[in-house]
């Protein structure tokens, strides 16, 4: 069921993102909806908060806060929020076919209810990132990206089948097999299902190598990486939200790209030694990586 909700205000039809970039400078409330007796919702006409996205949701949003007349108001997290051009409406919950061309993207910034006293529609406020929350984040992003490569990589033998491969060359069991990615400030897990369905495809579980053997081997394809700097970009850095990206880096002479809407690092050089725990059981893969940064 689409749900949508009266806006007090009108959000612009162009909601630019800049959730790659410092920012510093104000930007005006268009909209504020009241989600419950407790939160509510306010829309920038353009921001620097990622915000969970609904369909990969690996990647938890931004929080941080609105500095304005002194008042600093928490921003507890975003998603995203649909709208039509011209249209006093904003929808949360859109069907994925029906987005397209008719609905337009954009970041609602959940603040408590008390919070609405400070703001108002067409007020100029400071969005200002968690800038320590982010970073840790767009680490773990980093490291659960480069991980997926080197586990395609000591895999690779464990197929007795020719399945797709990733821009390295390697059986891609990182995109064939993935249950799920979670991201947090801590680290990132990462979950692969070897069932019936991947045994078909031609993976054989028994070739698996130990976890402790994984664990080493994977270490030492990322520390030979981090060895060198690696500049890594999320293109386009800013645009409408609803725009494809895609993250680039260039490792061991071979260019890669992956499709990507998350924040990133900007160089492999900021990562810092990348921990990566390995536990198989019950059919799944689960491995967890962990970096502090530099
Ligand atoms: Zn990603």
């Amino acid at each position: 069921m689409v749900q949508n909700h009266v806006l007090l205000g009108r959000v612009s039809p162009y909601v630019a993102f800049q959730a790659y970039e410092e920012w510093s400078q104000p930007a005006s409330i268009t909209g504020i909806v009241r989600l419950s007796d407790e939160f509510a919702c306010v829309f920038l006409e353009i921001t620097p908060f990622y915000p969970v996205d609904d369909k990969w949701p690996d990647q938890p949003s931004d929080k941080g806060t609105f500095i304005l007349d002194g008042h600093a108001v928490e921003i507890i997290g975003c998603f995203r929020a649909w709208f039509q051009e011209n249209q006093d409406r904003i929808f949360f919950d859109v069907k994925k076919e029906s987005i397209s061309a008719k609905y337009d993207c954009t970041v609602a910034h959940i603040v408590s209810i008390k919070s609405l006293e400070f703001l108002s529609i067409g007020a100029r406020v400071w969005p200002k990132v968690d800038a320590g929350y982010r970073r840790a984040m767009s680490r773990h992003h980093t490291a659960s990206h480069l991980f997926s490569l080197a586990l395609n990589q000591i895999l690779h033998h464990v197929w007795d089948k020719d399945v797709s491969r990733d821009q390295r060359g390697y059986a891609d069991f990182d995109r064939i097999a993935i249950e799920s990615s979670k991201i947090s400030e801590h680290c990132s897990i990462e979950t692969y299902r070897i069932g019936k369905s991947l045994r078909k495809k031609g993976f054989k579980p028994t070739r698996l190598p130990l976890t402790s053997t994984m664990e080493t081997d994977i270490c030492n394809i990322l520390d030979e990486w981090l060895l060198d700097r690696h500049a890594i970009t999320v293109t386009p850095s800013r645009g409408p939200l609803s725009e494809k990206r895609v993250w680039s880096c260039s490792l061991g002479g071979t260019s890669i790209t992956m499709p990507c809407g998350g924040t990133h690092l900007t160089n492999t050089a900021e990562l810092g030694r990348v921990s990566c725990g390995i536990q198989y059981k019950d059919e799944t893969l689960k491995c967890i990586l962990r970096s502090v940064g530099v």
